[in-house]
């Protein structure tokens, strides 16, 4: 028996409609590209979103026609992911941080009809034009007055492109709900970009479960800035939670730097913000050295790679600052953990809350997962054993657009319980909280055992002097791998091996010590800001460890 209940399509369009309804005159504020602070509301969003998509469809961009951005969070890039996915097209969200050939060959694969690019990546667009064999509109994210001169065929400014255009848009939302919305390729560290294929249905859901009270935990008098980008697994769902619940939004635009980040964080009164660890410790820098208080922010997502237990500490203790943990990936639309206590752990002391605090936390309403062993079977959840994370839910990909990589007949990519394969390696305690020890490819294998890199590296990055710290495997005789610590020293500092090694002392296990410490200038990053680990194994390839010497 089916139950009575109306059909409501769970589509993007209704969750702008629900803003601009209720919430329509919070304030969207950019600090845009071309320099000052821009201020509209959720109202105005409305209404040029639709004016977006006439003039989409009015330049031939049909349903299930793949859009592209390449730009910064601001008001402009939400009009037209929203105008966009509303009408039935497809949002792609390009890194601006891949290399060129990188982006040329996503925007082929995708057969991306327009792109939407801000004045920052112009000259980037401009050297690889010839090859984007697709794209027959540039639609420049700025008005005429800041047109640059440009090489670019059909290239207009965005003002130009949405003026005068109706604000009731000839094709708008009621289509099914499982059409395709937006589309993200993974950075792609092994093989080419996989491009991740989001629904309606799976944006909306993902964005409900994500604003639950013990994750992200929006209310409409909070104020959010996502400094993690949209072209980063939909800004982590924050662009569509802030208008789901008439939260005031904030975008950074192009400028992401501590100074920057704290002038916006304190003119704007922002409550709540999320990034990746590495703008956070840029913005902690900033703060110590100009000895500055964080006055409104209460608290602060922190994803994308593991929290630094420096990062944590700082941010709770010295600034009084809850630090929301994220585990998740493009390919779970992105959020499967956040690090909220259970009650029974809310006043346990300060350093075992810590402790819970650098796991990557527990799962989300819509988000199932368990550890496995190589032949797919479940490990306990123990807190010790480590196996691979496997992941099931309404808001995790099935397959990769184009059924790349596909294992299975039907383009899928599942195993065959139908869970998702991470490529994360984890523990899961008895409370749930999960624990990532590495990349299951960054892993290192040493004498038949598994030696996490992100447990030394969190540990390394509190030594005195220590800028950034990577740990990875190098080749060894006796234990097949044994782990190699990369430090990038502060500017003006220069820790020694000894000082690094003494920090990790008595902190991880014994057979867990670096065989060696190498200093570099700048530790390489990806294109989300993560350390890049294929890189650095890369250069070290050939380094022969004091140990191996003395081993052969
Ligand atoms: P991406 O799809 O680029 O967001 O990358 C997803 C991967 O980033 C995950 O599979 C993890 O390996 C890593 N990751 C994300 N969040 C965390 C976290 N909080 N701690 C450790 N690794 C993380």
């Amino acid at each position: 028996m089916l139950g009575g209940m109306q059909d409501w399509g769970l589509t993007l369009d209704k969750i702008i409609a629900h803003a601009r309804t209720n919430y329509g005159d919070r304030e969207i504020v950019t600090r845009s590209v071309e320099g000052p602070i821009h201020r509209q509301t959720y109202a105005a969003l409305y209404d040029r979103a639709q004016q977006v998509s006439h003039a989409l469809w009015q330049s031939g961009i049909a349903q299930g026609d793949r859009v592209a951005t390449l730009a910064w969070n601001s008001w402009r890039h939400m009009e037209v992911w929203y105008g966009a996915s509303c009408m039935g097209a497809v949002t792609h969200t390009i890194n601006p941080r891949l290399f060129p050939e990188q982006i040329a060959w996503i925007a082929n694969h995708a057969e991306d009809k327009i792109l939407f690019l801000d004045l920052t990546f112009v000259p980037l667009i401009e050297k690889i034009a010839g090859e984007l064999k697709t794209i027959r509109t540039f639609v420049i994210l700025t008005d005429a007055a800041h047109m640059p001169q440009t090489s670019l065929p059909n290239a207009v400014a965005y003002e130009d492109f949405i003026a005068g255009r109706p604000t009731n848009a000839i094709q708008w939302g009621a289509f099914d709900e499982n059409t395709a919305a937006g589309l993200c390729y993974t950075s792609g560290t092994t093989g080419d970009p996989k491009g991740v294929l989001y629904s309606h249905r799976s944006n909306v859901l993902h964005a409900l479960a994500a604003n639950q009270p013990d994750c992200f935990g929006v209310h409409a008098h909070d104020v959010v800035m996502p400094v993690v980008p949209m072209f980063h697994a939909n800004a982590w769902a924050i662009a569509f939670v802030a208008p789901m619940a008439g939260a005031k939004l904030v975008n950074p635009g192009a400028k992401l730097d501590g100074e920057s980040v704290y002038e916006l964080l304190e003119s704007e009164k922002v409550t709540m913000t999320a990034a990746v660890p590495t703008v956070w410790l840029m913005l902690l820098q900033f703060l110590q050295a100009n000895d500055k208080k964080l006055t409104t922010l209460k608290r602060v997502a922190i994803g994308g790679s593991a929290v630094p237990e420096k990062v944590l500490r700082t941010f709770e203790v010295d600034y009084g600052v809850d630090v929301i943990h994220a585990w998740g990936m493009t390919e779970m639309s992105p959020i499967g953990t956040l690090g909220a206590l259970l009650p029974k752990h809310q006043h346990a002391p300060i350093d075992e809350r810590m402790r819970l605090k650098l796991k990557q936390g527990r799962a989300v309403f819509t988000v199932e997962m368990k550890i496995v062993d190589d032949q797919g079977k479940e490990l306990p959840r123990d807190g010790k054993t480590f196996g691979r994370l496997v992941v099931k839910g309404p808001a995790v990909a099935k397959s990769y657009f184009k059924n790349a990589g596909a294992r299975r007949a039907d383009g899928t990519v599942l195993e065959e319980d139908g869970f998702f394969d991470t490529g994360d390696v984890a523990t899961i305690d008895p409370d749930g909280y999960m624990q990532i020890t590495d990349r299951a490819k960054d892993v290192i294998k040493s004498g038949g055992e598994w030696i996490s890199s992100i447990d030394i590296e969190n540990i390394a990055i509190s030594a005195p002097g220590v800028a950034c710290a990577a740990v990875i495997g190098v080749a060894h005789p006796k234990w097949d791998e044994r782990p190699l610590l990369i430090i990038e020293p502060k500017p003006g500092e220069q820790p020694t091996r000894e000082q690094c090694l003494a920090h990790l002392e008595g902190k991880i296990a014994k057979w867990w010590m670096p065989d060696d410490v190498v200093f570099v200038e700048k530790i390489p990053l990806g294109a989300t800001g993560k350390i890049n680990k294929l890189a650095l194994r890369e250069t070290f390839k050939d380094y022969v460890l004091p140990s191996a010497q003395a081993a052969e």
